[in-house]
């Protein structure tokens, strides 16, 4: 059987070139970065390349860059170190209602065990903030705006210079969440004006466990993992030095290979939508309309009638794998907090699926996953008890 992989925005196959630049780091250079011999010695070498090669994607200096043990610890330790460290200025915060879950449930926790006010701005029918609203949010209290550069759900890129320069007039530090940015646009932290800014590798070709904060020069943020002089005294514990090093030549290949990239996910995200529609009836896409303002592979996409999850299962079955809107962590048929902050209608909600196509994805496997794709809806809706009822 075909195995057709359609979820490159919950994590992306290692790149060859990224293992081979990794191998050497578990042997002859497996020594601790700390350590002042030779093996030691080597494994920082690796360190200091990476971390200027994650520099490079983002436009940063390396002295910026601050490896964490994913993109999740990043989003924690952004939002966590700034309440702390601004509790003299004050204890508002203010991000969106269609972050990731790092940012969401950090908030939640910052808002019962620190005291913090959290604003979640509203978003419109595509995911996009308004400006107009990040203006109204802000008072004399707000210490952060943290809101996400591109949407892992729906797609949506965020308008991040124009909000950034919003919370920078106002003096109120801004944080973006690029995990889904990262290797799919342009990103450049001098341009963009933003403090911090968070990464992932997984999502790039790179290996999982691995991921990084870029904090700007002369910022104050504390500590977040205690103990040793690592990462400049900001975030303790041995360097997965493997990890980093796969990092750094993610970081360098999606650099390269940036346009080519883009443009190849535009093409197939394309091919596909427009088969969807051909083979296809009562689909509704999610998120934004206009295809260059959403991720260049992210297609999420209601199909009336029937279940996300009964869809997802029974593609799997036929070797294609891809995520659903409802279930946020899987056994949880919760409704997505993305798809309802987008209004997403409640007929349709349960019947979402989020398909993302990367750098391995082919044509033949976008004809044979829309095939597949069809019969199981086709087959779905047979059974489905409110087939052409009302609400569509
Ligand atoms: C995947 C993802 C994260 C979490 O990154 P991990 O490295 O998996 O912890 C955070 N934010 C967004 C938008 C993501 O897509």
């Amino acid at each position: 059987m075909r195995e057709v992989y359609l979820d490159y925005s919950a994590t992306t196959p290692t790149k060859d070139e990224v293992i081979n630049e990794m191998l050497p780091y578990y042997k002859e250079a497996f020594g601790n970065p700390s350590s002042l011999y030779g093996p030691g010695l080597r494994a920082k070498e690796g360190l200091t390349n990476a971390r200027q090669q994650v520099a490079d994607l983002i436009g940063a200096d390396p002295k910026e860059v601050f490896f964490t043990s994913c993109g999740t610890e990043a989003d924690n330790w952004v939002l966590e170190g700034v309440a702390d460290a601004m509790k003299e200025k004050g204890n508002h915060i203010i991000t969106t209602a269609i972050e990731h879950h790092a940012i969401l449930h950090t908030c939640m926790y910052l808002k019962k065990y620190h005291g913090i006010d959290v604003t979640f701005l509203d978003v419109d029918e595509e995911g996009f903030v308004n400006p107009e609203d990040l203006k109204a949010a802000i008072t004399d209290k707000t210490i952060l705006v943290s809101i996400m550069m591109i949407n892992n759900e729906i797609g949506t890129v965020e308008p991040i210079k124009e909000l950034a320069k919003i919370a920078k007039e106002r003096g109120v530090l801004f944080h973006t969440d690029a995990v889904q940015a990262l290797g799919n646009m342009p990103i450049d932290v001098k341009d963009l004006d933003v403090d911090f800014l968070s990464m992932s590798a997984h999502k790039i070709y790179g290996p999982k466990g691995i991921g990084a904060l870029y904090k700007r020069k002369g910022i104050n943020l504390p500590s977040f993992v205690h103990g040793g002089a690592q990462e400049n005294r900001k975030r303790a514990g041995t360097e997965n030095t493997a990890g980093i090093v796969g990092f750094g030549k993610a970081a360098e290949l999606a650099r390269i290979n940036l346009d080519e990239h883009i443009k190849h996910s535009k093409e197939l995200r394309q091919y596909m939508w427009d088969l969807i529609n051909e083979k296809i009836d009562k689909v509704r896409l999610n998120g934004p309309k206009d295809f260059d303002k959403r991720h260049p592979g992210n297609l999420n996409v209601s199909f009336s009638y029937i279940e996300g999850e009964s869809i997802l299962l029974l593609l799997d079955a036929a070797g294609v794998s891809v995520s659903t809107g409802s279930a946020c962590s899987s056994g949880s048929l919760d409704i997505s907090h993305v798809l309802a902050s987008t209004r997403v209608p409640m007929e349709v909600i349960n019947g979402t699926v989020r398909f993302t196509v990367g750098d391995f994805t082919t044509k033949e496997d976008i004809d044979y996953a829309v095939d597949a794709l069809s019969k199981v809806v086709d087959t779905l809706r047979k059974v489905s008890p409110v087939t052409g009822k009302e609400g569509w």
